[in-house]
């Protein structure tokens, strides 16, 4: 089968080597966890805790507040000890609720095995909203919305997004490699909630295991395909993957489901199906932890609310003797994720990586003047000139940026990094972005 692909898009070295063959080990969480309230796109939820009460695993402790929000549930058992502001991997002090971990992991909710095709695409959704079930790609986008599109909007085909495109991170490749039932199951049960009739698992090329696995898991009477991608960032991007696997082009300003289509990480897939067949509400996620100055990387599945300090610590620790830059440690990948100032800060719904760079891997250096070579433009896979959005962002022209459809950027960071003169440019594109969404 040829390898579907899109246009632009930069090479950048994978380093997944490191992972990759890696299998997915459990870890105990610490003593005390913070459970930022925003852990999703949309409104903050409610605690419907107290300080003083004792919770168990999977116990409901805030619920979504209005359409889009979503439900988090306590990862460990123990007593809420304080509900207050906590530093957020995002950067942002947030609301959240603290539990001292009792260490005995008495888990709160039944285990159930229920037979996901007698259900009803409404008790799905209903679950799935239960569960607290987000984008676990990193969107963080709350699933049962996704699952209930308007009705003049119908899907007829689902993606999972099993591409992976950013270096180091490996934790989709282990899922379905050790978990490909889940993965499986969880769009057969996605493509049920939609009434879709198509699914695809897009896979990048140099998962070939992983393709081989999730392939032994589908039936020839299944409709689901899976699709080899050419190795090549961001592969994994909503609108890309949609244009590669489907031929459907999603037009400037518009959303997948305007062309039929739902696109959802393995990984969310995953969650639904420990929601939907086994009763488990969202709790842990895998996690890789690597870069070069990690001792001993790791793909661990992780309790939400652990700092990042302490999996760090689980993997050995960092190979330098020397505290690390504030850019070199990252939540998520090297090309869209966000540097970290504080080992403090939770792992949350989001966090499928956390990277420790040298100096010699992360993105340093001072920026010098655009060369006019039209590099960044030729990366851009959504058709975009970021050199006009770069310079909208440094002088704030809230016109300009529009004029250069600033909203059609996925900030991939394609551009920043095949730019010779190493301008920052998906970091003013996200700071203009910021000053629109409040103007
Ligand atoms: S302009 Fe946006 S979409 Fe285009 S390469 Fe840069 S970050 Fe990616
Ligand atoms: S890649 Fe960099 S130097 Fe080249 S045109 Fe774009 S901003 Fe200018």
């Amino acid at each position: 089968m040829p390898k579907i692909s899109f246009k632009g898009g930069v090479h950048p070295k994978d380093h997944k080597h490191t992972t990759r063959y890696l299998h997915i080990t459990n870890i105990p969480a610490t003593k005390e966890i913070v459970l930022p309230l925003s852990q999703h796109i949309g409104g903050r939820s409610n605690p419907v805790v107290k300080p003083g009460d004792e919770v168990k695993i999977g116990d409901l402790i805030a619920e979504s507040a209005g359409v889009v929000s979503a439900n988090i549930h306590a990862s460990v058992s123990g007593k809420v000890i304080a509900i207050e502001p906590r530093l957020h991997n995002s950067g942002y002090n947030v609301e959240s609720v603290v539990i001292e971990n009792d260490g005995k992991y008495t888990i709160g909710y039944t285990k159930e095995d229920n037979k996901w095709s007698d259900m009803s695409a409404h008790d799905i959704i209903e679950r799935v909203k239960r569960g607290g079930i987000v984008g676990m790609g990193g969107a963080t986008f709350p699933t049962h919305v996704k699952l209930a599109p308007p009705k003049d909007k119908p899907i007829d085909s689902v993606i999972l997004n099993g591409a992976e495109c950013e270096p180091y991170i490996t934790s989709d490749h282990r899922l379905m490699l050790e978990f490909p039932e889940k993965v499986v199951v969880g769009l057969k049960i996605i493509m049920r909630a939609l009434n879709a009739n198509n699914g695809y698992i897009a896979i990048e090329e140099n998962k070939r295991d992983a393709i081989d696995t999730i392939k032994a898991y589908i039936a020839p009477e299944d409709n689901i395909k899976v699709v080899t991608c050419a190795v090549k960032y961001p592969q994994g991007a909503e609108k890309t993957l949609i244009k590669a696997a489907t031929k459907r082009l999603v037009p400037h300003g518009r959303l997948p489901m305007d062309v039929g289509v739902c696109v959802d990480n393995v990984a969310t897939a995953s969650a639904i199906y420990d929601i939907v067949v086994n009763n488990k509400p969202l709790v842990d996620r895998i996690v890789t932890v690597a870069g070069g100055a990690i001792k001993t990387p790791k793909n661990f599945c992780v309790p939400f609310g652990v700092p990042i300090g302490y999996l760090i610590e689980q993997a050995g620790g960092l190979n330098t003797a020397d505290e690390l830059a504030a850019n070199s440690v990252i939540m998520g990948g090297p090309m869209m994720g966000v540097a970290q100032f504080s080992l403090d800060a939770p792992i949350t719904k989001g966090s499928n990586a956390l990277l420790a760079l040298t100096d010699e891997e992360a993105f340093k250096g001072s920026e010098t003047a655009c060369l006019r070579c039209g590099k960044c433009i030729e990366a851009c896979p959504m058709n975009l000139q970021p050199i006009r959005l770069y310079e909208s962002g440094k002088l704030r022209d809230v016109g300009r940026a529009r004029d250069a459809s600033i909203t059609d950027c996925i900030e991939c960071g394609a551009c920043t990094f095949v730019c010779p003169a190493k301008k920052h440019i998906v970091q003013y594109i996200r700071v203009m972005k910021s000053v629109l969404s409040k103007n």
